[in-house]
């Protein structure tokens, strides 16, 4: 580790981009006296936890719809520059105990979690410049060498693919049989390569959604799906469940009325909480699933936890809309056995600190964590090196297509290169 103790802020900037939606978002600069600087990108969701922290909008009609994001900018180079030049940025937690006092709300809705995070991220980037080590060696303490096993997003529904047929929103391959990550990386494209081909023979669409994966229109419904990418992980000639299985995101709270989860496009059924646990049980018996994020809405905890009870011991029961990267939500999860494990988003929770906080709550519960991207994007890696460092064990960045998702998907091949023989990759599923 470098010896560097001190490496004051000198200043702060950001500007309105656009993320993979089109839709304006913020990109912070941390410059430091030193002359190093760090850059971050904070990414947008759309299928939200409602205790999410909030993104500040600025809800001028004559731009963006309303989504600009310059009032977020403006406390970034107003309030908090003030509050932050001068201070050490190598104090990462110090720096985010100022922007979460600053703020002073519950939800981060004063300065704008947007304007948080960006901030947050883009010291986390220039405190490693000034150590000159790249991220993820600074920007946790104790940091893994773990490369995190990916899930890959093949196939999108729900809110991410208004015109596929599917109601479930995430259809994923994991290759916990790869022997280390650029295998898995290999196994997924193929693979998913494969689906391509496979779809384009049964003359159905190969455009993509939001997060990357296809958005077919299938007789079927969501069960067909899992037979799709059980024929594309044959054709392409591996195992299903033991180089490639199936981990499933519904985002359930996206079908849920009032208690009742409606399957639309598969036929307008409503199932009762038991009922979507039948449903995946029996799905379990058909196809290697390996982990089931969101499959109950986020105010659903007593579904959650009989789910847990009935599936805990087989599966990877992922909670992510009722958890919202918060330890507030994890602690009680892990209190009602609610889940197995977290999905991790920093702009969830609006700091790197806070999103650490998270990770090791999980891990001393024995839980997975599962290190995530948003579906609205941008080309920040970020993620990649983050999950690295806190030893994640898991990552999910989307599908095989779309610059925004490869990039945190290539940024780990680098890691995986620049770790050597150090570099570790386990299947978190055994
Ligand atoms: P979101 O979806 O980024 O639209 O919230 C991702 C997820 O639900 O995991
Ligand atoms: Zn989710």
């Amino acid at each position: 580790m470098s010896s560097l103790l001190n490496s004051p802020i000198a200043a702060l900037d950001a500007i309105e981009i656009l993320d993979s939606r089109g839709t304006p978002t913020l990109k912070a600069t941390v410059t430091l006296e030193s002359g190093a600087s760090g850059s971050a990108a904070v990414p947008s969701g759309a299928s939200t936890g409602k205790h999410e922290a909030i993104e500040l909008r600025d809800e001028d009609p004559k731009r963006y719809f309303g989504l600009g994001v310059r009032k977020a900018i403006g406390h970034v180079k107003g309030e908090i520059a003030d509050a932050l030049e001068g201070r050490n940025a190598l104090d990462q937690q110090g720096i985010d105990e100022i922007l979460i006092r600053l703020d002073g709300s519950k939800d981060k809705s004063n300065l704008g979690a947007n304007a948080m995070l960006a901030v947050s991220m883009a010291v986390a980037r220039a405190s490693a410049a000034a150590c000159e080590l790249p991220l993820h060696r600074t920007v946790c303490d104790a940091a893994s060498f773990l490369l995190p096993m990916p899930m890959f997003n093949v196939l999108n529904g729900g809110r991410h693919a208004l015109s596929s047929s599917l109601d479930f929103q995430e259809f994923m391959i994991v290759p916990l049989g790869a022997p280390s990550f650029s295998e898995a990386v290999r196994y997924a494209a193929e693979t998913f390569a494969t689906l391509r081909k496979l779809l384009l023979a049964m003359g159905n669409s190969t455009a993509v959604g939001d997060e990357g994966g296809f958005t077919p229109k299938l007789v079927g419904g969501n069960e067909a799906a899992c037979q799709l990418i059980v024929q594309a992980i044959e054709r392409a000639g591996y195992r299903p469940g033991v180089d490639l299985a199936i981990a499933l995101d519904p985002a359930a709270t996206s079908f849920d009325r009032n208690g009742a989860y409606w399957l639309v496009r598969a036929g307008n059924r409503h199932y009762t909480s038991e009922d979507m646990i039948d449903l995946y049980a029996g799905w379990l018996h058909k196809y290697p699933i390996v982990s089931i994020e969101d499959g109950l809405a986020e105010d659903d905890w007593q579904g959650f936890a009989a789910m847990t009870r009935r599936l805990g011991d087989r599966i990877q029961i992922v909670g992510d809309d009722n958890f919202v990267t918060n330890t507030h939500f994890i602690q009680r999860g892990i209190d009602e056995h609610t889940a197995n494990a977290a999905l991790i988003k920093l702009n969830q929770i609006g700091t790197v600190t806070e999103t650490i906080a998270a990770v090791r709550l999980c891990q001393q519960a024995g839980w997975g964590t599962v290190i995530s991207h948003r579906s609205g994007e941008t080309e920040d890696t970020f993620i990649a090196d983050f999950a690295v460092a806190v030893g994640a064990g898991q990552i999910k960045s989307g599908s095989l297509s779309r610059s925004e998702r490869l990039a945190k998907y290539n940024r780990l091949l680098e890691i995986e290169r620049e770790l050597g023989p150090k570099a570790e990759f386990v299947n978190p599923y055994l």
